[in-house]
């Protein structure tokens, strides 16, 4: 008989989102009436900027036409595409990384996993806590953890805590690691990295010749122009770090599917033996044989997000949703409750009153106020205490949620 993967049966059951899924369906069972409003889901709600339609629908007429059809395109990306982010987004902030050193694809999610492919099997790893949970969950399934413990933590992994006290600064692993995942702006506590401490993070990645994987999914949402967008905005990222960046949430991707990772020239690991190796050669070996890369009709989508009308409704949508992010985090504060993020990331993170902890705050939300958040608990051991809140919906829905919250603080 074929044998499986056996380092599927140490993943965690009941993952949060199924959990969640089943808690709502018994609730709507129960109260068919009640209007569920679902601020939970990490998902964008708005549609597509019109200049992305737009360059769409152009690319698709173009795929009929004789003189305009494409085939396969190169596993890398076009270059026009890569050229737009290297110039738009790095080099325009003042970062040193050329198109030939990004990779477009159809997901950062996907990306996050799929590059322990080019990664040995007995590196040291740090995420933090709480942590998107594909970081964890790729590695357990490539076999780099080991068995999960009563709280959920994997042997083998470094947790570097996010809380309130460290002013959800991740801070510096107490013993030598080799791989690190960091997400800023961060899903799910919503904070965001400044300057000085990825310089920390760059500076400990090189001393220790560590490699950094920088998740900017949401960079588009920081609100500072002196906060880094980049890794690559920090003296010396480019040998220790790899980021990963996203249309998805910035112009609204999530359902039509594009991504880049950026590896620059010179990064490298180290051979078994002890030879230098560049990670790029060893990621556009692994995508060329992999990976067929984006159609033809997305890419000409993700091109138009830079474009002068792409910028300008991108900008709005962003605009869109950190209203709502300001809205929620107000309601909430005026409804007595400790919260954090929501300032440069489309996620409020919100302290669970006295008494309760994230599952009982969650159904206290869902039961009283027919508002379904995530429990932080979710996300890690150092999330219990918390529920993230997330700003992707409309004006009318969060304004109707937050009253239902204001009227539950009265009662
Ligand atoms: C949404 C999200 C992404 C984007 O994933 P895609 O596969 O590109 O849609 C990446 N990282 C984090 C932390 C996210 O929340």
């Amino acid at each position: 008989m074929v044998q499986v993967n056996d380092h599927y049966l140490k993943l965690k059951a009941g993952y949060l989102f199924p959990e969640i899924a089943r808690r709502v369906k018994a609730f709507s069972a129960a109260e068919p009436e009640a209007a569920l409003i679902r601020l939970g889901i990490g998902d964008v709600t708005e549609p597509l900027p019109a200049a992305c339609v737009a360059a769409m629908t152009d690319a698709v007429a173009a795929m009929g036409r004789q003189d305009g059809f494409h085939g396969y395109g190169p596993e890398q990306g076009y270059g026009w595409l890569r050229e737009a982010i290297a110039r738009h987004d790095f080099q325009a902030r003042g970062c040193d990384i050329s198109a030939d050193e990004i990779f477009v694809s159809d997901g950062s999610k996907c990306d996050s996993s799929n590059i322990l492919d080019i990664l040995g099997p007995d590196n040291r790893i740090a995420v933090t806590d709480p942590v998107y949970p594909v970081y964890v969950d790729s590695n357990v399934m490539a076999g780099r953890t080991g068995e999960a413990d009563d709280g959920g933590r994997y042997g083998g992994l470094t947790y570097l805590p996010l809380t309130a006290a460290n002013g959800f600064e991740a801070p510096l692993p107490p013993s030598p690691v080799d791989l690190i995942y960091l997400c800023f702006p961060n899903n799910p506590t919503g904070a965001v990295a400044s300057r000085q401490q990825l310089q920390q993070w760059v500076d400990y990645a090189r001393a220790h010749g560590a490699l950094i994987l920088f998740d900017a999914a949401y960079e588009a949402f920081i609100q500072d122009p002196e906060l880094p967008r980049s890794i690559y905005e920090i003296e010396g990222a480019r040998s220790c770090a790899i980021e990963l960046r996203s249309f998805s949430k910035t112009a609204g991707f999530t359902g039509t599917r594009c991504a880049f990772t950026v590896v620059p020239r010179g990064l490298c690991g180290r051979t078994a033996a002890g030879e230098e190796v560049e990670l790029w050669g060893l990621w556009n070996r692994r995508q060329s044989t992999k990976f067929n890369g984006v159609s033809y009709i997305v890419q000409r989508g993700a091109e138009a997000v830079y474009s002068e009308d792409g910028q300008r409704q991108v900008r709005q949508l962003v605009a869109h949703y950190m209203e709502n992010a300001a809205i929620i985090r107000r309601e909430l504060a005026g409804a007595g409750l400790e919260v954090h993020g929501g300032e440069h990331a489309p996620y409020v993170w919100v302290k669970t009153p006295e008494g309760l902890d994230s599952w009982g705050f969650f159904d206290r939300l869902l039961q009283q106020a027919h508002v379904v958040c995530t429990p932080g608990s979710g996300f890690g051991a150092a999330g219990e205490g918390y529920v993230r809140l997330s700003a992707f919906n409309s004006r009318a829905n969060v304004d109707e949620a937050m009253a239902r919250v204001r009227a539950l603080a009265k009662a």
